[in-house]
């Protein structure tokens, strides 16, 4: 696509002439870029929810207000506030050695920034990223998914009309497009993803030495311990499980139960689902599965699952025919083994696999074993196993007793480890993912530098000696 690079390429030279020639931006400039884009999305908030519910065929309203509208005001609110201070640069403390000299770090926006956004939380995942790089005073050009088609062209027009294309750029279109994106010479580039074209994303920025925050997925285990009331753990990982109908990043993938508790945990999902969504086919609070392809893809590592000798439960409290509804219904997953596809591959969709453990330090060894996932739920009554399992398992992010909310703390940072990703954002983490941390030493007249320079000899060896024998903690 030589005319698509070439035009990206173009948009690209203006950013980055346009960044030059202006300098980097002031506060009441960034506030402003953040006033821009809060308004941009406020104004448009219904016609966002209308294009993302085309885009799904049926995705709740309401979880679009909270998980895309709210997400991104709330994180614009944050910025605004904190900007001010993130900027100011920090001092640093100066070494005994080269006294009277100051430190100090300076935060200095990047440049032009790439952000590459997927289709399950298509305004949030585009926006959110957008708020710490305009707040750290950069460019940012922005590729959102093609399989989200109507949000994608609302992203644009809305984003056109409240910013410059030198400020802002959106560029839709594929896996063609996102490529030619990720292999223009950003001052940074901000994907998320699937760690698949994670890979060939940083391989293609890689080619410019493109610094690149990936955030991408996995199998995010939910662990119940024992003593912890079924019902209020049911409820929690059927909620997170199911909102967006497990269409989410940090959905828990699996479930962990303590040996001889998997019956009791079966009829508490059973109860918790049939009280959330009493229907599936007509319900609009129950999202349907992005596209064909998707869905035919969870019902085969479901069906592949039971070839092996799994048992499927499926929860339909209407017992409903879902054909022709674009859903699949809530469903659990036992007797499953790490020869199943359904258990190597992020699922993705309502589909909970759910396994007993006999002991904590077997649950522990199993997450230990697996790639590192993005989110970790663990659900217990006492302190001890939880700080075990916090301080033996690394994942991005960790909810205690509940599933999905660490992600919408604004002041925690988000990201994975590992095959999760790499790198944070949101608030002040978005900040600095963005800016560039400049150390800067400042000299003074009278310093003792005439001491460490040539010709070496006495005063030299005595000072050295001083300074390596002296005691630590001095400076
Ligand atoms: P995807 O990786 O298929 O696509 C993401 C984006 O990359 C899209 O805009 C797509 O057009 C673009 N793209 C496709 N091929 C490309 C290539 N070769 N080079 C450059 N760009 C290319 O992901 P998806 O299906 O849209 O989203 C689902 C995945 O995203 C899941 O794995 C999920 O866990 C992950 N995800 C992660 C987070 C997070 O915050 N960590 C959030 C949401 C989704």
């Amino acid at each position: 696509m030589p005319d698509d690079t070439d035009r990206m390429n173009e948009l690209l030279e203006r950013q980055r002439r346009a960044f030059l020639k202006d300098g980097p931006p002031g506060l009441k400039k960034r506030l402003d870029l953040l006033d821009r884009l809060e308004n941009a999305v406020r104004s448009r908030q219904d016609d966002f929810c209308k294009a993302i519910s085309a885009d799904f065929s049926v995705r709740s309203e309401h979880e679009t207000v909270v998980a895309e509208i709210f997400l991104v005001i709330e994180a614009i609110r944050q910025a605004r506030a904190k900007v001010g201070k993130w900027m100011r640069p920090a001092r640093r403390c100066t070494s005994m050695a080269f006294f009277p000299g100051k430190s100090m770090v300076m935060y200095q926006p990047l440049g032009c920034v790439g952000i590459i956004s997927p289709w399950n939380y298509p305004v949030q995942l585009a926006l959110s990223p957008m708020v710490g790089a305009l707040a750290a005073g950069n460019r940012v050009m922005l590729k959102p998914s093609e399989l989200t088609p109507a949000t994608s062209d609302l992203l644009a027009t809305v984003l056109g009309e409240a910013f410059a294309a030198e400020e802002v750029a959106v560029l839709t279109g594929g896996a063609e497009i996102g490529r030619a994106f990720s292999s223009l010479p950003f001052d940074h580039l901000f994907f998320t993803g699937s760690p698949n074209v994670g890979s060939l994303v940083m391989q293609a920025a890689a080619k410019n030495l493109v610094p690149v925050t990936l955030e991408l997925g996995g199998k995010s285990p939910a662990l119940v311990l024992p003593g912890f009331d079924m019902d209020r753990a049911a409820l929690s990982i059927a909620t997170g499980k199911l909102f967006n109908a497990g269409q989410t990043c940090i959905a828990p993938d699996y479930a962990m139960v303590p040996a001889g508790s998997v019956a009791s945990f079966v009829e508490s999902m059973k109860s918790q689902v049939a009280s959330m969504y009493p229907s599936l086919a007509g319900n609009p609070d129950y999202t349907a599965i992005i596209n064909d392809a998707h869905r035919e893809r969870i019902n085969r590592l479901v069906d592949d699952a039971a070839a092996k000798g799994a048992r499927v439960v499926r929860l339909n409290p209407a017992e409903e025919n879902l054909a022709g509804s674009g859903k699949i219904a809530p469903t659990i997953v036992l007797d499953v083994d790490d020869d199943m596809p359904l258990m190597r591959e992020e699922i993705f969709g309502p589909v909970l696999p759910v396994m007993e453990y006999d002991t904590l330090d077997e649950a522990i060894s199993y997450v230990q074993r697996h790639p590192r996932p993005l989110a970790l739920y663990c659900f217990g009554n006492d302190n001890a196993p939880i700080d075990r399992i916090l301080n033996l398992t690394v994942s991005g992010g960790v909810t205690v007793n509940d599933t999905l909310l660490h992600v919408a703390q604004e002041s925690l940072p988000f990201g994975g480890v590992g095959n999760s990703g790499m790198g944070t954002y949101h608030g002040e983490d978005g900040f600095r993912t963005f800016s560039h941390a400049k150390s800067v030493f400042f000299q003074r007249r009278l310093n003792g530098m005439s001491l460490i320079r040539p010709p070496y000899g006495h005063r030299f060896n005595r000072l050295m000696r001083f300074l390596i024998d002296r005691k630590v903690g001095k400076d």
